[in-house]
């Protein structure tokens, strides 16, 4: 629920197809029109880095008011958002339907997408995007691969950092060979047909962090399914764009929800629900490609049947109950709310999730880690996400209480687990970070994946 406001928020599709959206006067007018209203709003001063900038930019000014800022020192502020989406979903009483008409991340976007047709994106950075070519390459010599991005490794780090522009002391996902996909060829787990839920189907979005980065999240996810009488399938024909989106390349966005909702509705129109493990790319499939792509009627029938993973199993326990065998976990757990599932406005699922264990000692703790997708590895962010991320490395901490930590956003967990190392006081025990909280839920069952 959004502060300050009882209606739920209507965001307008994006009009990027319109040439007028790349008109750089109107872009500076709206701008202006929308810094304006934050400047005298000032609610999302400690969500970001982006409204800090401005609100400095604009108070240091002559006037202290916008007339006397340069357009040309707008940069810094966008360059600042990570498209977490929050200050839409749940701060801003101005979005539509108010008159004041604001969608500052949108805004954000649109920025972009001009500096992207002007040729002003980096080739690095947008390389760092094509995370299926990247995947594929990195999978086929997974150790070496590991071994060079390890941060720990002071030779190949640092020419990655004036290569591609990728800081040498962010923490990087590994690289599997045998990807999520490869996986499922493999095994299948058995469906357990005694489960109250059973004759669910659902198909399993594998997602490009999970199929290359993280197919524990894949396998630990379809196990718990299987237990619960959940036939599953996998699918995975390509990543959904959201790496795209963050610059602002909204013609390939269309393209990616084009394909991969071809794959999918098949099985929509079987009765299959649709699982995305991985909340930035569930947003993509519920709220922003039907934004980007309004004409595609696919992409709407596909946002009505899309659930993230920790909201299906949630829907489970609620609607026909759990299959039996949880069992408490060997210590406490704090979890991260990620900020793109809480703009996909469902509730706290990855708490509730963890409230299915029984006797979990549980923390919960909600609040944007300064991480956002491959902004927070960039050589010019990851200070700025480091210490955006200081609150929630504390709280997750929890003073060494919390044997696991886990993120329901797997880069946001690499993120923490690395905030709270860097914080951590000589002795003060280091909880292990694991991917995603479905993991846990898969231990607690006892189930191997
Ligand atoms: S979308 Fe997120 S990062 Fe961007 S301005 Fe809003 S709160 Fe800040
Ligand atoms: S985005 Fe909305 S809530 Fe946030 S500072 Fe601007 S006007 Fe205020």
């Amino acid at each position: 629920m959004r502060e300050g406001s009882l209606d739920a928020p209507i965001r307008h599709p994006i009009d990027w197809q319109n040439p007028d959206f790349y008109d750089e006067e109107a872009l500076d007018a709206e701008l202006r029109r929308v810094f304006d209203v934050c400047h005298g709003c000032r609610r999302c001063f400690n969500l970001c880095d982006s409204f800090p900038r401005l609100f400095d930019l604009i108070d240091d000014s002559e006037s202290g008011e916008l007339d006397t800022v340069a357009s040309k020192d707008f940069k810094p502020v966008v360059d600042a958002c990570t498209l977490c989406d929050l200050c839409f979903m749940t701060k801003c009483p101005y979005v539509p339907p108010h008159e004041f008409n604001l969608d500052f991340p949108h805004l954000m976007l649109r920025y972009r997408a001009i500096e992207l047709k002007k040729g002003e994106v980096g080739t690095a950075a947008r390389q760092l995007t094509e995370t299926d070519r990247n995947g594929k390459m990195a999978g086929l010599m997974a150790p070496v691969t590991n071994w060079a991005s390890d941060r720990r490794n002071g030779l190949t780090r640092p020419v990655m950092q004036s290569v591609a522009g990728i800081h040498k002391e962010a923490e990087l996902p590994k690289f599997h060979g045998k990807t999520f996909i490869k996986r499922t060829k493999d095994t299948a787990p058995t469906v357990n047909k005694e489960a109250p839920a059973s004759g669910r189907k659902a198909v399993i979005y594998a997602t490009c962090f999970a199929n290359y980065n993280n197919p524990d999240i894949g396998t630990a996810a379809r196990a718990i399914l299987a237990h619960n009488g959940v036939e599953t399938e996998v699918v995975y024909p390509e990543c959904c764009g959201m790496p795209q989106l963050e610059h602002g390349d909204l013609a390939r966005v269309s393209e990616k929800a084009d394909k991969v909702a071809s794959v999918l509705l098949p099985y929509v129109e079987k009765g299959y629900d649709v699982i995305a493990l991985v909340p930035s790319c569930t947003l993509m499939l519920k709220f922003e490609w039907p934004l980007i792509a309004p004409e595609n009627e696919k992409l709407k029938t596909l946002a009505q049947a899309t659930f993230d993973v920790s909201e299906y199993i949630v829907d489970i326990a609620r609607k026909e109950g759990l299959a039996d065998g949880l069992s408490p976990l060997d210590g406490g757990v704090s979890v991260h709310l990620a900020c793109h599932a809480r703009a996909q406005n469902m509730g706290q699922k990855a708490a509730e999730l963890m409230k299915l264990i029984p006797d979990v000692e549980l923390k919960v703790v909600e609040r944007c880690s300064g991480h956002g997708g491959s902004w927070g590895i960039q050589k010019e962010n990851f200070e700025v996400g480091m210490k955006i991320g200081r609150p929630v490395f504390r709280q997750m901490a929890d003073g060494g209480k919390p044997k696991y930590i886990a993120s329901e956003c797997p880069l946001a967990g690499l993120h923490i687990g690395q905030g709270i190392q860097a914080q951590a006081k000589e002795g003060e025990p280091l909880p292990e970070t694991v991917p995603h909280p479905v993991i846990l839920m898969a231990k607690a069952y006892g189930l191997s994946y």
